[in-house]
């Protein structure tokens, strides 16, 4: 590994450290790192890995680009809104570092291709959003003896971690042996995420690879770094490996990739259309455009993002109030309650059916899907 004059000149603030030098900068040549999620994470992550001079970053991203990502994605402009997410990923990172290797693996991550996917990378850093790919990764990553480069985000809060069983810390089971009960812990696109939030956390990962690359300082394994942006604080905990672990254990029992989905209690897509407490934003508008069905449409969301955006002559019951006001609702009537994606108004029509409701209905997808499928005046925010 051969550093040419262009590389010399491009590198020098990292060839003047003494931590780094000509050594180190050959070493971040050499290294690979695969980028799982190309979203809010993975933009820091990618860009400033492809400035440090990482030889190789493979991207894993099925998704294309929405407005709604560009808040915090800064790896994707307004002209990318609508392409691949990993397109728009190698055109950013060539035009930042042409020298960098860009493979792109336009492909969802899963059971079937983990292993081969993630083989060939030295690091792994996992920027995804949903526990099942989150433990999969993990899995995958203790399997393969890869560390993992971890870090999560949600409103304002943040933390980062190196899972690595191989240099002696724990991994993401240990930290978390059960995932939380479906739509207990809300996505950012439920719950949202400050812009600036994913930049910060990234960083730390982006970091922890460069160090795990020169073989410096003291990295993140075995601690979880806690970030708080509303108080501007960060804090740490100390991380065990728990010899209990079922993956990374003294008597694993978790040898191959498991069904994540199953694991995290999340139905496969085939049978969530035949959920018979579900309807779709279809049957929600024959609803609303024929009375004489005698159904009624509820909208679980707070007044806030009501403002944003709603559907004329819905009435509010916002989720905050739920368990207060749920008695102003008749247990004879049909409803169908909708939110922002569905979540929230799965666990409200839960609710209602709990206390004896015989006909209250999650609609698919909430006032997300209706402005996608049916009325694309209704903003999505
Ligand atoms: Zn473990």
């Amino acid at each position: 590994m051969e550093l040419n004059n262009d590389e010399i000149r491009r590198y020098s603030r990292h060839l003047i450290l003494p931590e780094v030098g000509l050594a180190g900068q050959k070493k971040i040549k050499a290294a690979s790192v695969l980028c799982i999620g190309t979203g809010g994470l993975g933009s820091p992550i990618q860009m400033y890995l492809a400035a440090a001079g990482i030889g190789k970053i493979g991207v894993v991203d099925f998704d294309v680009v929405d407005y709604s990502n560009l808040q915090r994605q800064i790896l994707h402009t307004d002209a990318d809104v609508g392409r691949p997410k990993t397109e728009s990923a190698r055109e950013t990172i060539k035009g930042i570092n042409p020298n960098c290797e860009v493979v792109i693996h336009n492909t969802r991550i899963s059971s079937e291709n983990a292993l081969d996917l993630i083989r060939p990378y030295d690091i792994v850093v996992d920027g995804t959003d949903n526990f099942p790919t989150r433990y999969l990764t993990n899995d995958a990553c203790v399997l393969l003896k890869k560390p993992n480069v971890y870090g999560s985000i949600f409103r304002f809060e943040g933390q980062a971690s190196v899972f690595a069983p191989h240099l002696g810390g724990p991994c993401y089971r240990c930290l978390y042996p059960e995932p939380p009960p479906p739509g207990m812990v809300p996505s950012c696109a439920e719950g949202g995420v400050l812009g600036v939030l994913p930049g910060i956390i990234g960083c730390i990962q982006a970091t922890e690879i460069l160090k795990l690359a020169i073989g410096k300082g003291t990295s993140l394994v075995g601690r979880l770094v806690l970030f708080d942006a509303l108080k501007m604080k960060f804090s740490e905990l100390k991380l065990r490996r728990d010899p209990a672990c079922p993956v990374c254990g003294e008597h694993p029992t978790i040898k191959e990739l498991i069904d994540y989905e199953q694991f995290c209690g999340i139905e496969p897509p085939s049978k969530e259309n035949e959920n018979p407490d579900e309807v779709t934003v279809q049957e929600m508008k024959r609803a609303l455009d024929d009375p004489k069905l005698g159904i009624k449409v509820i909208d679980v969301r707070e007044p806030f993002e009501y403002e944003i955006a709603r559907i004329e002559g819905v009435p509010l019951l916002p989720m905050s109030q739920f368990e207060k006001r749920f008695t102003e609702l008749d247990p004879n009537q049909q409803y169908y309650l909708f939110c922002k994606v569905g979540a929230r108004s799965d666990q409200a029509a839960a609710f209602l059916r709990e206390r004896g409701f015989k006909y209250a209905k999650n609609v698919k997808g909430g006032i997300d899907a209706w402005s996608e499928e049916i009325d694309r005046s209704v903003p999505r925010y």
